[in-house]
């Protein structure tokens, strides 16, 4: 059976990329009946934190990887391992396929200072046997080429002598990146690895690893595209937003950003990019995945998210803004919260959102005591003209039949009266009321709003 993992290190904010990563696993997983590994990289004890494990576990549910799926298997630690890490470290060095090396750095350097070739093989026939500070290295092939199988890539071949006899074991003893990587891999029997691009230089090493420590075939690999920002560069933490969590945290439904993920790299095939993921799964290939730069386009994914809450039934949508009508977002005072008001303009309010987060300023005139008055709204809204706009308003709506349609017609009246049409009459209204230029429709709002708040709110602008 197909058995695959998702292998992150904890040592940050769960990366989109990782997301992408965790999801193609996923739905290889999935559709042939296999198993998805998950395995915790925790060796670097020194960038580890248990509070990052925690986020990537908690970000892999929300994006619908599950942990009581019959697919899911572990969370193992690389951690745990560490023994059959060192034991694999003495087989290499017992066999011969490895050799303890005691140059230091600056020793290299100088040796191959005209030529940048990395270790030069000094120490390969030295016969050295382990001291502390030395460290253990695999003696790669001098000629011929290490070939890998990669569906995304073909078979790409690395010429053997470029590859430098690299480090399989550090000084003190412990076994590096590359060499965990593969005996954890071994060990689970994961036949396909599928990850980043960044990765794709570590694949012949390791399969190198793979052959010496006797296996009897490499896994199958896959190297995913790298992901790029506007610019073409490379998504980065410091440059970008890359924490699954943050784009969470501002209201992208969580099937948006799985839907939109799924597509960083490779299509369905026909123009249909919005589909729920039990569809995308089946269709997945991950021989269909394109080996050019993926551009995490956000104005997109902002546009799925938009259709994804427009497509919310009316509880749904309800249950999904609830976290943004309360602390902290909410700007009004607890017991202020209206539910009936709420549902009212609710319908309003989800055909234009983009992101949950947007609800907050969408309804706050309903429950504060005062709008939040944005100034450049203010500013813009209360020129010459307005004041009389108001006054005219006021009077109308004092005795008007409260039904958005009778208040539209009565500030259309005002606003004939002074020679203004509709879209310029009721501009400043919108402002003394809501605080804002945008909004939901204006006659709906003060419908729920009521008589008595709409006319403090023009009075309190009039003041
Ligand atoms: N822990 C590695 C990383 O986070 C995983 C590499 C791999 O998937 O083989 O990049």
């Amino acid at each position: 059976t197909v058995r695959v993992r998702f292998a992150p290190s904890p040592t940050g904010m769960f990366h989109v990329g990782g997301a992408r990563s965790a999801l193609y696993n996923w739905a290889v997983a999935r559709q042939q009946g296999g198993r998805f590994v998950l395995r915790i990289e925790d060796t670097d004890a020194e960038r580890n934190r248990p509070e990052w494990t925690e986020g990537i576990v908690r970000a892999l549910a929300a994006i619908g990887i599950a942990a009581d799926d019959p697919a899911f298997e572990g969370p193992y630690f690389q951690s745990a391992n560490i023994d059959k890490h060192r034991e694999a470290a003495a087989r290499l060095f017992a066999s011969g396929a490895a050799y303890y090396c005691d140059c230091t750095r600056e020793q290299v350097q100088e040796r191959t200072a005209s030529e940048h070739l990395g270790y030069d093989g000094h120490c390969r026939d030295r016969g050295l046997e382990y001291a502390p500070g030395r460290a253990l290295r695999f003696r790669t092939p001098d000629e011929g080429v290490t070939r890998v199988v990669d569906l995304i890539r073909g078979e790409p071949e690395f010429p053997n002598a470029s590859m430098e006899d690299f480090v399989v074991a550090r000084g003190d003893g412990t076994p590096v990146f590359l060499l965990a990587n593969v005996v954890d891999d071994m060990d689970q029997r994961i036949t396909h690895v599928i990850r980043g691009e960044e990765h794709l230089s570590n694949s012949p090493k390791q399969q190198l690893l793979w052959e010496a420590l006797g296996a009897e075939r490499a896994p199958v690999w896959a190297h995913l595209p790298v992901i790029v920002n506007e610019k073409r560069q490379k998504l980065s933490k410091r440059r970008d937003k890359v924490a699954l969590e943050d784009y969470l945290a501002e209201g992208f439904l969580p099937e948006a950003m799985v839907n939109y993920l799924m597509l960083l790299g490779w299509g369905p095939g026909d123009d249909r990019e919005i589909r729920p993921y039990a569809e995308l799964e089946r269709l997945f290939r991950i021989e269909d995945v394109g080996s050019a730069p993926a551009f995490f386009d956000v104005k997109k994914l902002t546009a799925f998210n938009a259709e994804y809450i427009r497509a919310l039934g009316t509880e749904e949508f309800l249950a999904a803004c609830r976290p943004w009508l309360t602390a902290p977002h909410a700007t009004w005072a607890e017991d202020a919260f209206d539910e009936k008001a709420f549902a009212a303009v609710a319908p309003l309010a989800q055909t234009r959102l983009q992101l949950l987060g947007e609800i907050t300023g969408y309804v706050d005139f309903l429950f504060r005591d005062e709008p939040d008055i944005d100034e450049a709204s203010w500013a813009k809204a209360m020129k010459a003209g307005a004041a009389d706009m108001l006054r005219a308003a006021r009077e109308r709506l004092a005795g008007a039949a409260w039904t958005a349609d009778g208040l539209k017609t009565e500030i259309e009246q005002a606003g004939a009266g002074l020679g203004l049409k509709l879209g310029k009459a009721q501009a400043p209204v919108r402002v003394a009321v809501t605080g804002r230029t945008v909004g939901l429709p204006l006659f709906e709002s003060l419908e729920v709003l009521g008589r008595e708040r709409t006319l403090r709110r023009i009075d309190a602008a009039l003041a």
